[in-house]
C-alpha cells in the first residue's frame, strides 16, 4: 500500500454530538458495510455501548474513497466522548494525522469539545472543524460557526456542514479529508525498519493476544519474527490484517497503515498499549508511546458469595487486558470476606466496568462507595527524614498528629453554560471549595467558567448538582492538575466502642461535624436493634464528634403463655435475662452483610 494514498484520522466531539452516527454514514457511502448489514452506531460493538448509546472503546475501521479518479484508503478511529474515557481518545490521536472536530449545531461548543480539541492540538493533528445535525430545525448553524471560529482560530469557510442522519455533506467531508489531512510521513529510514505503535489490543483464547497497530516504519507479514519492546516478548506473526470493521486478513501491513497483528501469545501479560513492535534484533529507538493512565477513584469490590472470589479475580484480569487503565489489588474486610480494591479513571468508568463484570462474567458484586487516594508525608522526629506514602483506602489513613501533611489530587474544570445560570452556580462552587479562575464570555449565548477544585469535592456529586442547577444546560469537563495540600481528617465509626474499618471516611475538616452527624444518623436508621443498647459514635481528632444510641430490643418472650403458669413464665424471663447478659458480655455488635451494603452503597 503506497503511503501517499493513506489518510488516518479520528473523530472527536462532546458526547452525543454524533461521532458514531457520522461514522455510520461514512461506512455506508464508501461501501465498507453493505446496506443490509448496516445498523445504527455500527462501530459501537459492545452490547453495553449499544444499550446506553455511548461509545466506550475506540474502534478502528478502514474505508476506500475515490477523489478525482484516484483511490484512497481512509482509516478512521471512532472515539468515546465521555471524560472518563479520554485516555482512549489520546491513544487514538497518536495513531493518526488528522481529527474531525464535530460540533452539534443544536448544542454548540460544549466542554468536551474544548478538551478534546486541546488533545488533538497537543498531538499535532490537522483539525477539520465540522458542524453536525444541520438537518435539525433547531440547528443554529451560524452561531455555532462563530463559536468554532473563536475556538479553533480557523476561517469560517473551513468549517464543513454535515448531517450524520441524512448524509448531507458527508461525501464532501470525505473529499476534504483526502485534501486536508496529510498522508503519513515516511522517511527512507522508516521504510525499512519495522516500528509499529500498539494503540489497543484484544485477547482471544484461540489466537492469543491481537495487537491493534499503527505502522510507523517497515512492513509486517505472516511468519515474521518480531518483539514487543517494553515487555521484551518475542513472537512469530500468525496473521496480519485490517479492520472492515471486522478483522480482514491481508498479505502485509506497511508503513502508514492501521491494522492488526495476531501474535499467538497466550500468556496473560502486563498491559502493553503504547508499546512498540520491532524486529527481534534492532537497535532502533522505540516510539514515544503513552503516559501510564493513573486511576483517580478507588472502590472496593466484593463477590456477593465468597465462592465467586476466584471468578472475580479472573474477570478483573481479563477486563484489564482490554482496558489497561484499570488496576486492582486484593483486600479483605470483616464480614464481606475477600475482595479487591480497584482503581478507575472516573465514576462512569467504575460503573461501566462493574456492569461488564455483572454481564460478561455473570458475577453478583458488592461495590463500595468510591474514594480517592491521598499522599501522606511522614517525618521521622529523630532523623528528620521524610517519607511519602500513597493511601488508597480510608481505613489506612493515618491518625491525626502522626503525619506531617496530606496531599490530594486537584482538577481543572471547564463548565460551559448559558450566562443566566452563572449566578445560580456560584454557591455551588463555594460549597465545593472551588477556586474560580476565569469566567469567559465564550459567545453571546454561552459562558465558559474555569475552576480549580479538589477531586474529593468533584466526587461529591458536583457534576449532578451542576446539571440540576443549570436545568441540564451546562456541560462539564475536567483534567487532573498538580496535587495540593489538603485539610482533611479521618473519621471513624464506633459501634459499642469498636471501630468498624469499612465505615471509615476521609472528610474535609470544615465538613467534619456534618459528615459525623450524617453518618451516626444513617446508622441509627439502618442498624437492626440488639438485646442491648448500642452506642453509635463518630470519632475524629481523638474525640467523639457525634453520637447516637440505639435502644435495646424489648420483646415480650412470655406473650404466648396464657394465665396461670407463673413458674414457666419466670423461667423464660430468666432465660432471656441470661441471653441478654451473654450478648452484653460479648459486647460486640455483629454488622451483617446487609447493613454493610446499605452503608457502603453509593448514595
Ligand atoms: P456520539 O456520542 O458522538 O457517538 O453520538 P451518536 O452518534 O451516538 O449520536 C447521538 C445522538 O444524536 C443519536 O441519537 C443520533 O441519532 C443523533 N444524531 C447524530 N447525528 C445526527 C444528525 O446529523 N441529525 C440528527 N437529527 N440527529 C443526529
Ligand atoms: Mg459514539
Amino acid at each position: 500500500m503506497a503511503s501517499d494514498s493513506i489518510r488516518n484520522f479520528s473523530i472527536i466531539a462532546h458526547i452525543d454530538h454524533g461521532k458514531s452516527t457520522l461514522a455510520d454514514r461514512m461506512l455506508e457511502m464508501t461501501g465498507t458495510i453493505e446496506k443490509r448489514k448496516m445498523r445504527e452506531q455500527v462501530l459501537d460493538r459492545m452490547d453495553l455501548e449499544r444499550e446506553r448509546g455511548i461509545t466506550i472503546k475506540m474502534t478502528p475501521v478502514r474505508m476506500a474513497h475515490k477523489v478525482a479518479g484516484k483511490e484512497y484508503v481512509l482509516n478512521l478511529i471512532d472515539t468515546p466522548g465521555h471524560i472518563d474515557f479520554s485516555y482512549e481518545v489520546s491513544r487514538a490521536q497518536k495513531a493518526v494525522e488528522g481529527a474531525i472536530l464535530l460540533v452539534d449545531a443544536s448544542q454548540g461548543v460544549q466542554a468536551q469539545t474544548i478538551s478534546t480539541l486541546q488533545m488533538a492540538k497537543d498531538a499535532g493533528l490537522v483539525i477539520i472543524p465540522v458542524i453536525n445535525k444541520i438537518d435539525l430545525p433547531v440547528a443554529m448553524v451560524e452561531e455555532t460557526k462563530d463559536e468554532i471560529v473563536k475556538l479553533v482560530g480557523c476561517a469560517r469557510e473551513e468549517i464543513v456542514g454535515v448531517s450524520g442522519k441524512t448524509g448531507e455533506g458527508v461525501k464532501e467531508l470525505l473529499d476534504e479529508i483526502v485534501q486536508r489531512v496529510p498522508p503519513p510521513r515516511v522517511s527512507d529510514a522508516s521504510r525499512s525498519a519495522v516500528r509499529a505503535l500498539v494503540f489497543d489490543f484484544e485477547y482471544s483464547p484461540h489466537t492469543g493476544i491481537v495487537l491493534f497497530v499503527r505502522m510507523f516504519g517497515g512492513t509486517v507479514k505472516r511468519h515474521d519474527t518480531l518483539r514487543l519492546h517494553a515487555i521484551g516478548e518475542s513472537f512469530e506473526v500468525m496473521e496480519v490484517g485490517t479492520f472492515a470493521p471486522d478483522k480482514r486478513q491481508a498479505d502485509e501491513l506497511s508503513v502508514g497503515e492501521i491494522g492488526y497483528i495476531v501474535t499467538g501469545i497466550k500468556r496473560v501479560l502486563k498491559a502493553t498499549v503504547g508499546d512498540t513492535v520491532m524486529p527481534l534484533h534492532s537497535s532502533n529507538e522505540p516510539l514515544p508511546g503513552y503516559a501510564e493512565p493513573r486511576p483517580v477513584v478507588w472502590a472496593s469490590l466484593y463477590p456477593e458469595s465468597q465462592d465467586d472470589f476466584g471468578s472475580l479475580k479472573q474477570a478483573l484480569m481479563k477486563l484489564q487486558l482490554s482496558d489497561s487503565s484499570m488496576s486492582f489489588e486484593e483486600e479483605a474486610s470483616g464480614s464481606l470476606g475477600r475482595g479487591f480494591r480497584v482503581g478507575f479513571l472516573g465514576m462512569l468508568h467504575l460503573e461501566i466496568i462493574t456492569e461488564r463484570m455483572r454481564r460478561e462474567f455473570n458475577l453478583s458484586l458488592i461495590v463500595a462507595q468510591p474514594t480517592i487516594s491521598y499522599d501522606i508525608l511522614f517525618r521521622n522526629r529523630n532523623t528528620g527524614d521524610a517519607r511519602r506514602e500513597t493511601i488508597y483506602s480510608p481505613a489506612r489513613f493515618p491518625d491525626d498528629g502522626t503525619y506531617e501533611s496530606v496531599i490530594e489530587p486537584w482538577v481543572a474544570i471547564t463548565i460551559i453554560t448559558p450566562p443566566d445560570r452563572v449566578s445560580a452556580l456560584m454557591p455551588l462552587f463555594h460549597e465545593h471549595e472551588a477556586e474560580v479562575q476565569e469566567i469567559e464570555l465564550f459567545s453571546d449565548r454561552r459562558n465558559a467558567i474555569h475552576l480549580f477544585m479538589p477531586l474529593r469535592e468533584l466526587m461529591r456529586h458536583f457534576f449532578d448538582e451542576v446539571k440540576s442547577v443549570s436545568s441540564g444546560y451546562a456541560s462539564l469537563s475536567y483534567y487532573m492538575i498538580e496535587p495540593r495540600p489538603a485539610d482533611v481528617v479521618r473519621l471513624d465509626v464506633l459501634l459499642s466502642g469498636d471501630v468498624v474499618p469499612a465505615f471509615t471516611k476521609v472528610v474535609s475538616r470544615r465538613r467534619l461535624e456534618r459528615e459525623a452527624e450524617d453518618m451516626t444518623e444513617k446508622l441509627k436508621e439502618i442498624l437492626p436493634r440488639e438485646w442491648f443498647e448500642v452506642r453509635i459514635q463518630a470519632k475524629a481528632l481523638g474525640r467523639i464528634i457525634s453520637s447516637r444510641s440505639l435502644p435495646a430490643l424489648r420483646k415480650d418472650v412470655t406473650g404466648y403463655l396464657y394465665g396461670g403458669d407463673i413458674t414457666r413464665k419466670m423461667k423464660l424471663l430468666e432465660k432471656q435475662k441470661k441471653g441478654k447478659a451473654k450478648m452484653k458480655e460479648r459486647g460486640k455488635v455483629h454488622v451483617s452483610q446487609d447493613v454493610f451494603l446499605k452503608v457502603m452503597k453509593r448514595d
